[in-house]
């Protein structure tokens, strides 16, 4: 049975509150985001969209493009707490709420008996009638064309994708639209000629798993309209991090080192909180040409204290060949684990189950969505808080 999935995304989510907490902003170009010297757009409204401001821009070059525009910082502690109304809307139509972010959700309404699309004005009208805001709802039998759908006609969009509109609906979108190919591999398409899904579904599986290694077989599927990725509900914590934008671009190793320490300490902290052990540490940076580089190390052993992960970090750091100015350094530990391997070895698998279910459900008391997915962009500071549309 093909099921009923709904994807739910608050319109230019931020700068919708603040134009809606401060009526005198309504209509005119509202920019949130770092408002330092190298902070970037985390949301703008549609009327600042049009001065070609979009998220993750430099604040510097979105002020250029339109010096009349409301700068504003971001008020994350406002958001969460309209996100908190979004989701109680949500689990009162279902438990089946995947978070993806703190205003973006996947719901599975299958065993609802009732059609999608009212399930969807229910959840339209509920929002705008409990926050002032609007919310795109897109509907499909699974998660990438849901998500396709509910960016179809955004701000206020409503848009079903079903089974019979598949392949014809997708075929003249750009293969951007594809999730799985970033920015990065789009170009690359571009120069082998090969722009819209139209041109993509001309390839053969061997051909995408040669551009796009593994997820090669994901995308030949997902344009074919076949995406069997469940609604997950319960998402376990998956990597803890900290980055930082810098004052200045810099290839003194020393500064990086000093920011690795001091991440060290904060993930430390975190993980103790958390109840977690880490094996994984990941450093990132990213260039002054906004390259984004990162090199992991994965050790035998779990670790916790900072200095552990400090040791793993400078190593990484010490022996990594900068070329380029660093103008952001980021922190990270994966491969977590609610136990130390030591004593996991000792304990029955039925222990460890009981061990992460006990975790999980922590995960679930804190209810919401920006709590659940406390991944590593959680943790971050404003300037990093991109890309909330
Ligand atoms: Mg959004």
């Amino acid at each position: 049975m093909k099921r009923k999935i709904i994807h739910v995304d608050m319109d230019a989510f931020f700068a919708s509150i603040e134009q809606h907490d401060n009526p005198e902003y309504k209509g005119k170009p509202v920019i949130v985001g770092g408002l330092s010297g190298r902070g970037v757009v985390s949301t703008c409204s549609y009327e600042a969209r049009k001065y070609g401001i979009h998220s993750a821009m430099p604040m510097y070059m979105a002020k250029k493009l339109c010096p009349h525009g409301i700068f504003l910082s971001v008020r994350r502690k406002r958001y969460e707490e309209v996100s908190a109304q979004i989701f109680d809307i949500l689990y009162n139509i279902t438990s089946m709420v995947e978070p993806v972010s703190i205003d973006e959700a996947y719901l599975d309404v299958t065993d609802i008996d009732k059609n999608p699309e009212i399930i969807a004005l229910e959840i339209k009208n509920k929002v705008k009638e409990t926050t002032g805001l609007t919310i795109s709802v897109g509907i499909s039998y699974n998660k990438f064309l849901a998500k396709l759908a509910s960016d179809w006609n955004k701000p206020d969009g409503l848009m079903a994708i079903t089974e019979n509109m598949v392949p014809d609906i997708l075929k003249p979108l750009p293969v951007s639209k594809v999730h799985g190919i970033g920015e990065k591999s789009a170009e690359r398409l571009k120069s082998m000629g090969i722009n819209t899904i139209e041109d993509l579904l001309k390839l053969s599986q061997e051909n995408l798993i040669e551009i796009f290694g593994k997820v090669g077989v994901e995308i030949y599927n997902r344009i074919r309209g076949i995406d069997e990725r469940p609604v997950e509900t319960m998402r376990e914590i998956k990597s803890i991090g900290k980055e930082k934008t810098l004052e200045k671009d810099t290839k003194d190793k020393r500064i990086l080192l000093h920011y690795a320490k001091l991440f060290s300490d904060i993930i430390s902290e975190e993980l103790t909180k958390e109840r977690f052990y880490a094996r994984t540490v990941t450093v990132k940076i990213k260039t002054s040409d906004f390259a984004v580089h990162t090199k992991s190390k994965t050790l035998d052993k779990y670790m916790r204290l900072s200095e552990d992960i400090y040791e793993v970090a400078k190593e990484i750091i010490e022996n990594w060949k900068i070329e380029q100015y660093v103008r952001l350094i980021g922190l990270s530990v994966s491969n977590l684990s609610p136990i130390k391997y030591e004593q996991l070895s000792f304990l029955d698998k039925n222990v460890v189950k009981a061990i992460k279910a006990e975790n999980v459900a922590i995960e679930i008391n804190k209810k919401v969505g920006r709590k659940i997915v406390k991944k590593a962009s959680e943790l971050l500071k404003e300037d990093t808080m991109q890309r909330r549309d």
